[in-house]
């Protein structure tokens, strides 16, 4: 099964097939060039030339943010990709200096952060990655198929050894020595391994039924760029509207107003205006009232943030691996998606390095999936631990969680006034680091202070909930 190219160094192993040709897909398919002689990525959509909104990729036309976890990775897979995207409009901004950021009440300081942020429309990303894809010799994409389900080994191995396929022409099975599953949210793994006598995962699950309303825009003529981007995030848990401005590439705005447990904004402009009028800060709607709308206005909801906790199952055949929003889906209100699933596919590419030093790929799905939690514990904590915060999100809460809240809204709080705290912040943010950048001493002891002193006194004299702060 396992075709040895000894020629090539590095890659080792024979055919892999990628369910999904999005962020996940494409890095994964990116990460497996390396080590297969063949790697055939699937898609479901057909996709023209050039860069454009699609209907497997609803998410398309909304903001999208990239931590610098995901900038990372992507600059790691895709040495050229920043440079062409600024080439093509896209900005590299400091996330803080270039970014007024009102979060939990108040301003966050501006500061030169040193932390890029790339601000273009998700289209315009996904396009240049699946160009560099497809630029690989080894790699064969093909749209407009969509996997059916999977093929077991019929002696009982315990191994997946193939797809089913819809294609144009009519249903076909393909071999593969590995299967990546990155076909998303919607991804059907459950019911495939079901089919093939496997249980289905224990799902983990934060219902917020949170909507994205956005529309591009002209910005005013008289725009001093006060800002690259503007954020105003909700104030949980009293606030559960937002609303984000972003300078995209054709210098347009891009611009998405959210709303938490079904407070959707309205798709007609002038519900959409009154809606960003209703935000808790008047900033937005003061820019956006001088702006001109110059699209048409999408919407998409997002019902959960979901877990499906592959590893836990006691049975998983070998020869299969799932990734990106497959395995968990994000609330993508903290920028999160893109960046864990190039984190996936780098544990991949980590994990397959190791199957290479042993000279076989079994072995490689236990692996994977034991270890793919250590890359989404710390943001799925992060994200669902705010949204916990409201108490109509439905979910689980663990013991503690009052006083991790407690901390939580105390940090925020300070960033808006101590730069080292934001600077610590900043790093657990982008998942440059773990809890112990917020927990060690020179931060708690100044927001544990902080905490204190907020018993005496009112917000609006500790921390800045008024005036946005000028460009650096
Ligand atoms: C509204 C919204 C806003 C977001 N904002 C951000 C953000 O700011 N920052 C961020 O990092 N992330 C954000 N995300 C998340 C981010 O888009 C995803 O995490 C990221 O795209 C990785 O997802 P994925 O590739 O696993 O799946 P998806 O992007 O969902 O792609 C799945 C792909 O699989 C294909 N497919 C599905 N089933 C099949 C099949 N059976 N056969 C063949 N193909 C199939 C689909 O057509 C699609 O192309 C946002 C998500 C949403 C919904």
């Amino acid at each position: 099964m396992e075709a040895w190219d000894l020629e090539t160094p590095g890659r080792r192993f024979g055919s892999a097939v990628v369910i999904g040709g999005s962020m996940a897909g494409l890095l994964s398919a990116r990460v497996l060039a390396d080590h297969f002689d063949k790697v055939t990525l699937v898609e479901r959509d057909v996709r023209g030339e050039g860069p454009a909104a699609r209907k497997g990729v609803p998410q398309g036309p909304h903001i999208h943010v990239l931590l610098d976890t995901g900038r990372r990775i992507l600059d790691k897979y895709f040495p050229d990709l920043f440079e062409q995207l600024q080439v093509q409009g896209a900005e590299l901004i400091d996330s803080s200096g270039d970014l007024a950021w009102h979060h939990f009440g108040v301003w966050k300081l501006r500061r030169t952060s040193g932390i890029p942020g790339l601000l273009c429309t998700r289209p315009l990303l996904e396009w240049n990655v699946l160009r560099r894809v497809k630029a690989r010799p080894n790699v064969a994409v093909r749209e407009g198929c969509s996997i059916e389900g999977l093929i077991s080994d019929e002696k009982g191995t315990g191994r997946i050894t193939g797809v089913r396929v819809k294609t144009p022409q009519g249903e076909e099975s393909w071999e593969a020595d590995l299967v990546v599953d990155a076909s998303g949210r919607g991804s059907r793994m459950p019911q495939w391994l079901e089919a093939i006598g496997y249980a289905r995962p224990e799902e983990e699950q934060v219902i917020v039924d949170l909507s994205y309303t956005t529309c591009l825009h002209e910005p005013p003529p008289h725009f001093q760029k006060e800002w690259k981007a503007l954020f105003l995030y909700p104030s949980p848990p009293k606030a559960w509207r937002a609303g984000f401005i972003s300078h995209v590439e054709g210098g347009r705005w891009l611009v998405t107003l959210n709303g938490y447990f079904g407070e959707h904004a309205p798709t007609e402009y002038a519900g959409f205006l009154e809606y960003a009028r209703s935000l808790t800060r008047p900033d937005l709607y003061e820019y956006l009232k001088e702006a001109t709308p110059i699209g048409p206005i999408s919407q998409h909801k997002v019902k959960d943030c979901r877990w499906r906790h592959y590893e836990k199952l006691p049975r998983f055949p070998e020869g299969l691996v799932i990734l990106g929003d497959a395995a968990c889906a994000f609330n993508p209100l903290y920028g999160q998606g893109m960046s864990v699933a190039g984190l996936g596919a780098e544990l991949l590419d980590t994990c397959l390095r190791e199957q290479a030093e042993r000279g076989e790929l079994s072995g490689l799905a236990q692996r994977f999936r034991e270890r793919l939690p250590e890359v989404i514990r710390l943001p799925w904590l992060l994200g669902t631990g705010m949204d916990l915060l409201y108490p109509q999100a439905v979910g689980k809460r663990p013991f503690g969680l009052g006083l991790l809240h407690w901390y939580i809204l105390r940090l925020m709080e300070r960033t808006s006034t101590d730069a080292h705290v934001h600077r610590q912040f900043y790093r657990i943010l982008h998942l440059h680091a773990g809890l112990e950048a917020v927990l060690q001493p020179s931060v708690a002891l100044p927001v544990l202070g902080h905490g204190v002193m907020s018993l005496l006194r009112p917000l609006k004299r500790l921390a800045n909930t008024e005036t946005r702060p000028p460009p650096l």
